[in-house]
């Protein structure tokens, strides 16, 4: 865009006219933005920021200082051989009546064999005014699928009136300040330094001032919390046990775990003002301890309301049955009976390997269900609908017919007007 209002004319002058990066700030982000690696294999470790081999002896615990290079190292264990890595980190200045944060892109990439090849480049800068008002100048920031990438030449940014997204793309999250940063009296005052992280400078002005809270985590430097701050209503809802973090200087480890934790200490009705609940010693294994147990408690609720409906169901069927109770009928080896209780109808599907239970058939209206069995085990279940006196279905195992099929249906049809007989005399 541009540079047409009277501001972003101004902006793009004392851009330009800003010193370059120095040699010595260069070094500083090659020695702390990027974590120092070496890769080892089975045989043989080489060093990523000087690429020349070393011998496994001097590792230890995962690390080893480089015999060539003296860089001490993070040790890795793996067969590659190559790694590219990118960073952002941040210089603030102040400039006339102007806050600015000036953000640069630190890309590495590594070789086995070759000195690492570092490339910084500046890539965009806010300009804050004192009312707070932010312009932004810097390169095209292109974020897709396939590239994240800025370029382009050094140009006001018009982000206020995009969509979210082209905003967020311009907003840039350092990974640290260079110690030559200079703030505003003000903004240090309120706990803003080159310590800030968690949120962005722009970010911090525009929320610190009005927010006690986000000032509390920043003085405290509890910059895992304060990125929270913008986020989601858990710093709001859970600040008693932050404060009682705070007091304690509870180290968090994973945040968003912690609160799932809180989550789960209320849900056990436990003292969250309480720091033995609040700091536990093993964030992890308390967690996953209270997510099983809240998992059985629930598995058990679950059963218990099963259970309670299925004893309203009995009640209900009972009543519907009462007049069939004790009806059986024979033929050899077969003995049909009347099912007499939801349990029964359990017991049927189970044996059975088929719906009637699970599709409550007993609480249908209109059947009257039958079990057909040798030797008091269950071979078939027959249905039959009280509304015409026919038989509806008679299944076996696996809703099968049994090999006792047609005797079983015969013997039922045989007893079809005992059946009605009962069904119509207790109605009348
Ligand atoms: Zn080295």
């Amino acid at each position: 865009m541009k540079a047409r209002t009277k501001l972003h004319i101004r902006v793009k002058k004392l851009s330009e006219a800003m010193p370059r990066i120095k040699k010595i700030q260069e070094k500083w982000a090659h020695q702390n933005c990027l974590p120092h690696l070496a890769y080892a294999n089975k045989s043989s470790a080489f060093c990523l920021d000087c690429g020349k081999s070393f011998s496994l002896d001097i590792i230890s615990r995962k690390t080893a200082t480089c015999p060539h290079c003296k860089q001490y190292l993070k040790v890795e264990l793996t067969r590659k051989t190559t790694h590219k890595a990118v960073t952002y980190f941040a210089i603030a200045h102040v400039i006339e009546d102007f806050q600015v944060a000036e953000y640069f892109e630190l890309r590495a990439y590594y070789k086995k064999g070759e000195k690492v090849h570092y490339f910084l480049q500046a890539i965009m800068e806010d300009w804050i005014l004192p009312n707070g008002k932010i312009t932004k100048i810097g390169l095209l920031h292109t974020l897709n699928y396939y590239c994240d990438s800025f370029s382009g030449s050094w140009e006001i940014r018009d982000w206020r009136h995009a969509g979210y997204y082209t905003r967020s793309k311009y907003e840039i999250y350092p990974r640290m300040y260079h110690p030559d940063s200079v703030f505003k009296p003000e903004f240090k005052k309120i706990g803003i330094n080159k310590n800030l992280a968690g949120l962005t400078l722009p970010e911090a002005i525009s929320i610190i001032p009005y927010n006690p809270k986000a000032e509390t985590l920043l003085k405290a430097k509890r910059f895992e919390l304060l990125e929270h701050v913008t986020s989601g209503s858990e710093i709001n809802r859970f600040w008693p046990s932050i404060k009682i973090a705070l007091r304690n200087k509870y180290k968090i480890k994973d945040v968003k775990i912690w609160f799932d934790y809180l989550d789960l200490l209320i849900y056990f009705q436990k003292d969250l003002h309480n720091a033995v609940y609040v700091c536990p010693k093993n964030l992890k294994k308390e967690h996953d301890r209270l997510v099983n147990k809240k998992r059985d408690r629930q598995r058990r609720e679950e059963i218990e309301r099963r259970r309670r409906e299925i004893e309203q169901a009995d009640i209900l069927f009972r009543s519907k049955i009462e007049k069939f109770t004790g009806l059986q009928f024979k033929s050899g080896e077969i003995v049909v009976k009347v099912l007499e209780s939801v349990k029964e109808f359990e017991q049927e599907g189970e044996i059975l390997n088929h719906c009637v239970f699970t599709n409550e058939y007993y609480a249908k209206e209109e059947s009257l269900i039958l079990s057909a069995r040798i030797d008091n085990v269950p071979v078939e279940t027959i249905e039959i609908n009280l509304g015409n006196m026919k038989i509806v279905q008679s299944r076996g195992l696996g809703n099968n017919p049994s090999a006792y099929n047609k005797k079983i249906v015969a013997l039922v049809k045989k007893n079809i007007p005992e059946i009605r007989r009962i069904f119509n005399h207790k109605i009348a």
